[in-house]
């Protein structure tokens, strides 16, 4: 990367933030020519707000971008300096991999990554405009009115389309603090006449750690056994770091609440809608009046730096009244703010105008992925844009795109989400979203994916033979397992509680009950020993789930079933009786592709579905 222009490629991508690398990676494994344009190369892989990646539901996507052999998970291991898993207690299923990480060794790590494809040129510039030919976006203008033709077009800008920043009454339009703002693309997609809405977000200030004290607060420390992102063979473990915790108390309340007619959230300067799950201070003080106190993480930057993240006081009130609730609380009774915290408002693409793919209806050669579509976050993003980059790069080969399922990936979840549902407020994903969860785990997210990804063709060799090594080791040691049996009576003797009903079960399946572990079974298979410790934790998580698996497989056929019954294009369901007017308005709106989409649907019933499925069929034999 990091040549000159030339004036033609075949995927173009607007924005190096999450979804841009993310986009320009996947393309350039698919195996076309991209271009990389962002406003400036140094802030490639730029960490916004928190420096920290995954949690519930995000680390979920994470592992999947990986599994897909993408980027962020790998970013994350290099720069990881607290790993935590989330909700360990509970089962697989809904725990979340989380690290914080150290932001500049993060940037470092995706530029790097970046700059292994040879296929891919990155470019300093500001888009301002995109090229039409006859209702097809065929490439891009700069700044300086330079011209560049691509064939399929991503745009990616974040928080940057419109964007404006906000500190009590005082606003710019920026993308982020220090940055600038695409006013002018803004204003050129305004003139397509793009379903555009506004959205706000929110950033803490950021401390001086030196001024911090710290001996004054509680810890959290970082798991012993960290939950690394990538099933790539790891690399060395960066330092473990601690953060402090601290909390926010009656006087802290009594100035936010005071103030709170300045804060630009407050103060009638936003028009857009915040994340509910993101709460500002003061959201949290409005929303939560009776609590007494909130809980802050403080969270180091990184491993050479003293700015601390307060994380849980994003705010957008004015410097001198962050400056004055934030000395209230404990450990920061002298602290330093280094940057005010501020809240951005910025443009979003309803989401319901793209297609699976995430590329514009009606429009061919546009794609959106990121914060663009309504969604936060910097998993979300990745997972758009690593979907954006394929489908985009496979439309100009003229291959099949692929397609994500509710039923295959979070990833698949939130495409769905977003294309069916549209978004009231910016996007975030969490376990609940997913029916599928139990089958949708993060440490199973490469045996899900990483098959597709070769069957299809991006997934490098290092990662398919690491991938199919390990393919091969479950399969023999579920082979083992599965090769001995014992009755009920054995297995008690063993130490396993088990009902005495007289059934033969292998290893495997006495695996799938609560509280059996694999240690028991040592003496009868002394060649589990043989395996490596992750082998032998992810066939005890692949038995554990498997009764499940079996008894939702139903419920996933189903979904498959309706997801091969297409819908074709641009369907007029105007008019047709037995169907309300505002589903009517909905179904119009969303033009949904399948069946299974169309279920979704706010407010579908079982009688309109039939009708859709008529209506569907019919227009089908009449275009035949
Ligand atoms: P970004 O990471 O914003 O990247 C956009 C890129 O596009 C930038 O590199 C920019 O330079 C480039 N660009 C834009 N326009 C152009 C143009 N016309 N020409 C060339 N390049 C262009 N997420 C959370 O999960 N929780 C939070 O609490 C949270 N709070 C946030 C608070 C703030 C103030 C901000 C700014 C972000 C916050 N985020 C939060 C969001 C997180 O940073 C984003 O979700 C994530 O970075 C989105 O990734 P993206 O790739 O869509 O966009």
């Amino acid at each position: 990367m990091f040549h000159v222009k030339q004036s033609s490629y075949d995927v173009i991508v607007v924005g190096g933030g999450h979804a841009g690398t993310e986009a320009a990676a996947a393309a350039c494994r698919i195996g076309v020519s991209v271009l990389l344009v962002t406003h400036d190369r140094r802030k490639i892989g730029e960490m916004s707000c928190n420096p920290a990646i995954g949690g519930l539901g995000k680390g979920h996507i994470v592992r999947e971008v990986d599994a897909l052999d993408g980027i962020i998970g790998i970013a994350a291991d290099d720069a990881g300096i607290q790993y935590r898993l989330l909700n360990r207690r509970k089962g697989p299923a809904v725990q979340g991999p989380r690290t914080q990480a150290d932001r500049n060794l993060y940037r470092a790590s995706v530029q790097r990554q970046l700059s292994q494809y040879e296929n891919l040129i990155v470019l300093d510039a500001e888009v301002v405009d995109l090229i039409e030919r006859s209702g097809n976006i065929r490439g891009i203008e700069l700044a300086d009115g330079t011209k560049i033709k691509g064939q399929a077009t991503i745009l990616t800008t974040g928080t940057f389309l419109g964007g404006v920043i906000h500190i009590g009454d005082v606003s710019s339009p920026a993308g982020r603090m220090g940055d600038g703002s695409s006013t002018r693309l803004a204003d050129r997609i305004r003139d397509y006449n793009l379903p555009i809405g506004r959205l706000k977000t929110g950033t803490p200030p950021r401390l001086n750690g030196k001024t911090i004290n710290w001996d004054a607060l509680d810890t959290q420390n970082a798991d012993d056994e960290p939950s690394r992102f990538s099933f790539m063979p790891q690399k060395t473990l960066q330092k473990q770091i601690s953060c402090g915790i601290t909390h926010t108390n009656s006087k802290t309340h009594d100035i936010v609440r005071g103030n709170l007619a300045k804060s630009a959230m407050y103060g009638g300067h936003i028009s857009g809608v915040g994340p509910r799950y993101c709460p500002s201070i003061e959201d949290k003080i409005s929303r939560f009046a009776d609590k007494e106190s909130h809980q802050i993480f403080l969270e180091p930057e990184g491993l050479n730096t003293d700015v601390v993240y307060p994380n849980g006081i994003s705010t957008s009130l004015p410097i001198d009244v962050q400056q004055q609730y934030v000395t209230t609380i404990s450990g920061l009774e002298f602290v330093e703010i280094l940057q005010p915290g501020y809240a951005v408002e910025y443009d979003y693409i309803d989401p319901r105008s793209l297609d699976s793919r995430l590329s514009l209806k009606g429009m061919s050669g546009l794609y959106f992925a990121g914060q663009i579509n309504g969604t936060t976050g910097y998993e979300e993003a990745a997972g758009q844009g690593l979907v954006a980059g394929l489908n985009a790069a496979l439309q100009v080969k003229g291959d099949n795109p692929v397609h994500f399922s509710r039923a295959d990936s979070y990833i698949g979840v939130m495409i769905d989400d977003l294309i069916t549902r549209g978004v009231t407020e910016p996007y975030r994903m969490f376990t609940s979203r997913a029916e599928f969860r139990l089958s949708l785990r993060a440490d199973n997210a490469d045996q899900r994916l990483t098959g597709l990804g070769i069957t299809s063709g991006f997934i490098r060799e290092n990662r398919k033979r690491v991938y199919e090594d390990k393919l091969k080791k479950l399969s023999s040691l579920q082979t083992s397992l599965e090769s001995v049996t014992l009755p009920p009576k054995e297995a008690g003797d063993l130490g396993i509680s088990v009902a005495q009903d007289g059934v033969r079960r292998n290893i495997y399946e006495y695996l799938s009950f609560p509280g059996v572990s694999i240690d028991k079974f040592q003496k009868v298979i002394p060649s589990i020993a043989d395996f490596d410790k992750e082998i032998v934790s992810q066939l005890c998580n692949d038995a554990r789930y498997a009764p499940y698996l079996a008894r939702q497989s139903a419920d996933v056929q189903k979904l498959r079933d309706d997801e091969a019954v297409t819908i074709p294009e641009s369907l007029d369901y105007s008019g047709i009786s037995g169907i309300s007017g505002e589903l009517q308005d909905k179904l119009n709106r969303i033009q949904p592709r399948t069946l299974g989409q169309a279920s979704r649907i706010e407010g579908m019933t079982p009688s309109a579905l039939t009708l859709v499925l008529l209506h569907s069929k019919s227009a089908s034999s009449r275009a035949s």
